[in-house]
């Protein structure tokens, strides 16, 4: 791998050893090296403390070589501080130093250095540590990168899993998680939810009359009015089963509920779906089932879409195109 176009910066107060590892360096073939004889230069020069409201950055460093012991701030202290600084956190550190039995050594190790080389400096051992430091910051910010990427696919992965490929509203999937999750919310807030089944009437006659694409459209249609009728975050609409949708309302009422359902049936109205084939009307029509409970510890949530089902099922069997709820007996 080429690492010969890689920023490396040299922080030692002492021109002679600067000088030499700036020399090796070149040698080896990097192009890019900043010298800086003191931490006070290298912030000076990173773009470190600059007065705020002053966006100039520093150049982009792929590397640093850091001298222990020097005047005013020492190796350590600046190791500390560069690894505090957002903009040179990742920036591995190799230390450098005469003494490696030195606690200080130990100490730059735990405030993140990456390695460290002997002074006097050997060329095979500075370039060897330079380019394996450069080799698993590469790989470091490949495997960043990676993950970047995986947890973007894995959002996109999660959200066509919960959502339903025709109509894009959410899945049958999502739907029972989803009523799961606000059931108990509703439990602990002691608040009613209302369970809303809707279905297309006549709707396998539709089918068969129109066929299966413009069936397709319909249902696109239908989830349409359905999604853009609920707006609060405690509302859900799904695609509850093939023409089957239902409509989750947290903290509601079922007054509330067939205050929906009614308004869904005139924008349904108000859309004129012609459908030949209905014996109800030669328009698409819906059927609404609507249950009310509030969770309590003997309920569950079966026993609300029971209830909603039982509903539904009433409707369709008074006629159709019709709200079958408690509340309106
Ligand atoms: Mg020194």
């Amino acid at each position: 791998m080429d690492f010969s176009h890689k920023t490396i910066l040299v922080i030692d107060d002492s021109i002679d050893s600067r000088t030499l590892i700036c020399h090796i360096l070149n040698q080896a073939g990097y192009d890019h090296i900043l010298e800086a004889d003191s931490a006070r230069q290298a912030f000076d020069l990173l773009g470190i403390d600059r007065p705020e409201g002053d966006i100039d950055f520093g150049p982009r460093v792929d590397l640093i070589l850091l001298d222990i012991v020097m005047p005013e701030m020492d190796g350590i202290a600046t190791c500390i501080k560069l690894k505090a600084t957002p903009q040179t956190a990742d920036v591995p550190i190799i230390m450098v130093t005469a003494d490696t039995k030195d606690v200080s050594l130990q100490n730059a190790f735990e405030q993140g250095a990456m390695d460290y080389v002997n002074k006097p400096i050997n060329r095979v051992e500075l370039c060897a540590r330079v380019k394996s430091a450069l080799l698993l910051k590469d790989e470091m910010d490949r495997r960043i990168e990676l993950a970047r990427e995986l947890a973007a696919a894995n959002k996109i992965l999660q959200r066509t899993a919960l959502t339903d490929g025709l109509t894009g509203i959410a899945n049958r999937r999502y739907f029972d998680e989803f009523l799961k999750k606000e059931w108990r919310r509703c439990r602990r807030e002691q608040q009613p939810i209302t369970l809303c089944l809707v279905d297309i009437d006549f709707f396998k006659a539709y089918n068969d009359s129109y066929g299966h694409l413009q069936g397709d459209d319909c249902l696109k249609k239908v989830a349409a009015i359905l999604a853009a009728s609920v707006k609060r975050p405690g509302d859900l609409v799904a695609r509850y089963g093939g023409e089957e949708f239902a409509l989750i309302l947290s903290e509601t009422t079922e007054d509330g509920g067939c205050a929906v359902a009614h308004r869904i049936m005139r924008e349904v109205a108000a859309r004129n779906i012609p459908h030949e084939n209905s014996t109800v009307s030669d328009r698409i029509t819906l059927s609404f089932g609507v249950a009310m409970l509030t969770p309590m510890a003997a309920t569950a949530v079966h026993d609300l879409i029971t209830q909603a089902d039982r509903a539904l099922y009433e409707a369709k069997n008074m006629g159709r195109d019709r709200i079958s709820c408690p509340c309106l007996k």
